[in-house]
């Protein structure tokens, strides 16, 4: 059986050792470690060509304006998009989200309107659009899911009616690990006339991915899950979408003509990036695309349901764990609780072997409440881990229960 990916040593930060002991990283939900090939495009934009984009004719600005461009065509040609025109520059899933919600909320929602969503969202996908039902009056509704965390499809259908204007749900549950039927729900948003965006900070770095395929109409994601760097992300819009929907942010860079009495906004997608943009992380995450798409979504995407299958093998057979979240089908994120231990107690020795997992509410609190918790402890995978990294860690429980468990 194949037990790795082979490309370990692409990651430099494998090479730490955590108090004493290797990293073994479980964290990838929240962020994935960076390849080399991702550190390099970053240093090598600072050190030859950093320049400010779309402004000078001089020789840096027009290279870091070819290398932040060819960023957005990768992205494009990554998600499937149609056109670059469809790939805004954000600052991540968060902001993603929240230009959504303002910007199709100002163009499409009128009072009474519904937005629905789960009831297991990412707080990213939860905020903005209760931010926006205060100020515009837009209804939310909630999907509610059931004890193994798969939305309760007749319960959609219940609520899906000719008010509902916008779906927001994550592709895949950053708590959970839910992998939603997305396909059937964009089916049946877009037979009652509603559009889908889906939250994919999840499901970008894991899955193969089409958005015309899928048909959805936004689509949200982080560059940091995806091997590349912070402080960049996507939101993919359908161009009649985008096009009919107003910027949210003014500045340099977005507009057409500016006079004292108004100004007309740039073409896609330029009106959506006001002031200089995130070039360098741009370029971080287009060597990102590259180096995933080097070995190869569907490759990715087997080995980590390989890596899933087997840690939750392992760990539902360590007494007293239970497992939160069973749907089944799922991306690779496992959350649990051990019976009689607190999970910060046991991620803090845990740390002290080298072991990174991550315990919380996850930024979502709602799911916590939905199966009665206050905190999970949570590993999530990437293409760096491997199957001795889920043993080290199970024989580290084990060994550790006993230090953790309460009377
Ligand atoms: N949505 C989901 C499902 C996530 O898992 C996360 C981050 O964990 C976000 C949104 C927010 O992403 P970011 O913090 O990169 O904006």
């Amino acid at each position: 059986m194949t037990t790795s990916l082979d490309l370990r040593s692409d990651f430099p930060i494998l090479e730490r050792r955590i108090q004493g002991h290797p990293l073994v990283y479980f964290d990838s939900a929240a962020t994935t470690l960076k390849p080399t090939p991702v550190i390099e495009a970053i240093s090598h934009f600072y050190t030859y060509s950093s320049g400010p984009v779309h402004r000078g004719v001089y020789t840096l600005s027009r290279e870091a304006t070819d290398q932040y461009e060819a960023a957005r065509r990768k992205v494009q040609h990554f998600i499937g998009a149609d056109s670059p025109e469809e790939i805004i520059f954000t600052r991540g899933t968060t902001a993603s989200l929240n230009l959504l919600a303002h910007s199709f909320g100002q163009a499409f929602l009128r009072p009474g309107d519904v937005v629905l969503l789960s009831e297991i969202e990412h707080h990213s996908n939860l905020v903005p659009w209760q931010m926006l039902a205060e100020r515009r009056g837009v209804v939310l509704r909630y999907i509610p899911v059931n004890d193994a965390g798969e939305l309760i499809i007749d319960e959609f259908f219940n609520l899906l009616d000719r008010k509902v204007k916008l779906i927001s749900l994550a592709h895949i549950s950053n708590v959970l690990g839910t992998l939603h039927p997305v396909k059937t729900l964009i089916e049946a948003a877009h037979r009652m006339g509603a559009f889908v965006c889906l939250d994919g900070a999840q499901s970008a770095p894991h899955l193969p991915l089409d958005v015309q395929e899928l048909d959805v109409d936004f689509y949200a994601f982080s560059g940091h899950k995806l091997y590349g760097p912070t402080g960049i992300g996507v939101l993919y819009g359908k161009r009649d979408l985008l096009s009919q929907m107003p910027p949210i942010e003014g500045g340099g860079d977005m507009i057409e003509q500016v006079t004292l009495e108004k100004t007309t906004y740039a073409p896609l997608p330029f009106k959506f990036e006001a002031g200089t943009p995130m070039v360098a992380q741009a370029i971080g995450l287009g060597a990102a695309i590259d180096y995933v798409e080097t070995i190869g979504m569907e490759k990715i995407a087997a080995y980590e349901a390989k890596l899933l299958n087997y840690a939750t093998n392992r760990l539902s057979a360590v007494p007293g764990v239970k497992l939160i979240g069973t749907a089944r089908k799922k991306g690779a994120i496992i959350s649990f609780v051990i019976d009689g231990t607190h999970p910060l107690d046991l991620a803090t020795l845990l740390d002290c072997r080298g072991i990174a997992v991550r315990t919380g509410h996850h930024c979502s609190q709602p799911t916590m409440e939905r199966f009665g918790l206050s905190h999970t402890a949570r590993l999530s995978f990437g293409i760096y881990n491997t199957l001795e990294e889920i043993d080290t860690l199970i024989s580290t429980l084990k060994s550790l229960l006993p230090l953790v468990r309460r009377a």
